[in-house]
């Protein structure tokens, strides 16, 4: 029934919509004893291939250790494959030619927002990757004006970071990313540390770039509420791409997502147990508005 395990598909014609091509990575880290010397190799991401569409807005799932931060810093070069290519807006990551025009096409956006904060005023922060990449002054202003535009943080340019909320800090972090002008845009983890007011807050603006600026997003998070949101989820196990399709083609395998130690959003749980009780309900409900309708049906 659902598309698990699609093949590869190979489509030359569509190629230049592509903005990202994994072909069959794997990458192994270099394991080290005390004295350095090489003790082994750990392969955290093993054999996956998957592509993203210009415009996509994509989610990685997985459990702890899965390899799901390995294989997105491949993404900007910040780690290479040990075997088969990875592919960015036509450019191979291994052309070192191509570092600093694959590391504008994709930014990255991690987990602590702390780690993220240069300048001592929001605006200085975000002006500081266009100011390296010898973007001119009067640009810069108008990147980092319409960067906190983005993210709905304008109000607060002239504020300390250190003032600010998680999920504020978080959004002036992204709007660093913005003013880059990136073609797409890698979130691994962003809303881990912040409360739920902060969640909806970053996940709101993480949409709004891909409604409204059509910017790629590849969003990795442990919350499954966030995932209902993408064109295309990826799901990853001990290094391996186990499960990919929309979220009502994932999230309508319950089983399958709990052996990989995986939940499902509140009301897909919910509409899975009412269905094994006898209800006539399908599978693959995401929300709360879905389920209520599905009930009313039955
Ligand atoms: P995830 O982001 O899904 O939690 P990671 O990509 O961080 O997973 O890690 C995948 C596996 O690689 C884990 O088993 C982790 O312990 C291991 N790993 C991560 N970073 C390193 C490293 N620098 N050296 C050795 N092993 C690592
Ligand atoms: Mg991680």
């Amino acid at each position: 029934m659902a598309v698990i395990w699609e093949p590869r598909k190979r489509l030359p014609f569509c190629y230049m919509a592509l903005m990202i091509d994994i072909d069959n990575v794997s990458f192994e880290y270099v394991m080290r004893d005390k004295d350095g010397e090489v003790d082994g190799f750990y392969r955290a991401v093993n054999e996956v291939s998957l592509q993203v569409k210009q415009g996509d807005f994509i989610v990685i799932l997985g459990s702890n250790g899965s390899g799901k931060s390995t294989l997105a810093k491949h993404l900007n070069c910040l780690l290479y494959p040990t075997e088969g290519t990875v592919t960015v807006d036509g450019m191979d990551t291994a052309d070192s030619d191509k570092l600093w025009d694959i590391r504008r096409s994709v930014g990255m956006v991690f987990q602590n927002p702390e780690n993220q904060m240069i300048g001592t005023i929001v605006e200085e922060d975000v002006a500081f990757a266009p100011e390296n990449l010898g973007v001119k002054t009067k640009e810069i202003e108008e990147r980092v004006k319409e960067s906190l535009i983005m993210v709905e943080m304008e109000d607060h340019r002239k504020a300390s970071p250190s003032k600010l909320s998680g999920g504020q800090k978080q959004r002036v972090a992204i709007a660093g990313v913005l003013a880059m002008h990136p073609k797409c845009i890698v979130l691994d983890e962003p809303t881990a540390m912040l409360d739920p007011e902060g969640r909806t807050e970053v996940i709101r603006a993480i949409r709004a770039l891909n409604d409204v600026e059509n910017i790629t997003v590849i969003l990795i998070t442990h919350y499954m509420e966030e995932a209902i949101y993408a064109d295309r989820i990826f799901v990853m196990n001990e290094g391996r791409l186990v499960m990919q399709g929309t979220p009502r083609e994932v999230f309508s395998q319950v089983e399958k997502l709990e052996e990989y130690n995986l939940t499902v959003p509140v009301a897909t749980r919910l509409s899975y147990e009412l269905k094994r009780s006898g209800l006539n309900i399908p599978s693959g409900i995401l929300d709360k508005k879905e389920l209520c309708e599905a009930i009313c049906r039955s």
